[in-house]
């Protein structure tokens, strides 16, 4: 497997040069675009990584499956749906156009930025402080890092630059789909993708995704089985944005990418991966890192269909 990866590293690393990283949000900019790396945990607990993989970067949109695992567990699922749908937008993550043609106003899924904010006000709490410091704690246990925290130099970039995410906040407010306080509700989501993690982490993710919620290492239960397998199909429907189709035509297992660059995959009872690549494609998802995911697939078998 170390074999496998150092050569998937080193044939796709030219990508990143058709690539940018993400400018929308000011502070992202920084980031270095021909960084790149592979993180794999298999179910015996053996990690192989190579390049990049310790390097600190923003969770972005991955932290959306994470929060939508919590928002499962903190309310009735039949709640949760009717505050968000199970359908792919096949619009990029950021539209806001489907919270006015849809026949509900409904956004499509927790996968995109107006879904998403939906899970985020649905995590449970006394206080906002409470709110954050719940998820964090949820976050340190997933990725087994007790030094999980948020990049606040990105959270403030993204609370001054996030004027789209607060409008369709506001709308969903307006149709019913959020309660409470909507400045509070958009602090969390921010924060919630500040959160710095490295490739290691993600593949820590994508294992307990991949076992259904068991850690391999003590056999305790963070997340129930069937919260796993909801938070997978969403990630193999809505999670490569509105290239999530052509990710599980080449690739074929549930994977959630970011603009950060980072891209948490699970493949089913065997492993979790996780990758960084910062130079991203016009949709938005890391350039290297799915040429990465596509060359890993057709060395070892781990397309689920
Ligand atoms: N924080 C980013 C946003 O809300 C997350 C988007 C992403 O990673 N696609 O725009």
């Amino acid at each position: 497997m170390q074999d496998i990866l150092n050569d998937i590293l080193q044939t796709n690393k030219k990508y990143a040069n058709y690539g940018q990283v993400a400018t929308y949000i000011p502070e992202l900019k920084k980031a270095r675009r021909d960084d790149l790396g592979i993180c794999i945990i298999d179910k015996e607990n053996k990690i192989y990584a190579v390049g990049d993989y310790e390097k600190k970067f923003t969770i972005q949109s991955i932290s959306k499956s994470i929060v939508l695992a919590m928002a499962l567990m903190d309310n009735e699922w039949e709640y949760v749906f009717s505050k968000v749908g199970m359908e792919p937008s096949g619009d990029p993550f950021n539209s806001i156009m489907k919270l006015e043609t849809n026949d509900t106003k409904k956004p499509c899924n927790p996968m995109i930025n107006a879904g998403a904010i939906v899970t985020t006000s649905l995590i449970k709490g006394d206080s906002p402080q409470e709110k954050e410091e719940r998820m964090l704690e949820f976050f340190r246990r997933i990725t087994k890092n007790n030094n999980i925290g948020i990049n606040y130099d990105v959270y403030k970039s993204e609370k001054i630059s996030g004027d789209r995410n607060r409008a369709m906040a506001y709308l969903l407010k307006n149709d019913g789909f959020i309660n409470g306080n909507i400045e509070e509700v958009l602090d969390l989501y921010f924060k919630q993708c500040s959160i710095e993690v490295d490739a290691l982490d993600l593949a820590r993710i994508g294992l307990h995704l991949a076992t259904y919620g068991i850690d391999v290492e003590n056999g305790e239960r963070i997340i129930s089985e069937n919260v796993c397998r909801m938070v997978k199909t969403f990630m193999v429907t809505c999670g490569m944005y509105d290239a999530s189709g052509e990710f599980a035509i080449k690739v074929g297992i549930p994977a959630k990418s970011g603009v950060g660059g980072g891209i948490m995959a699970s493949v089913p009872n065997k492993m979790g991966i996780g990758v960084y690549g910062p130079a991203l494609d016009k949709k938005g998802n890391s350039i290297a890192g799915t040429k990465m995911l596509e060359d890993l697939g057709k060395k070892v078998q781990i397309n689920i269909f």
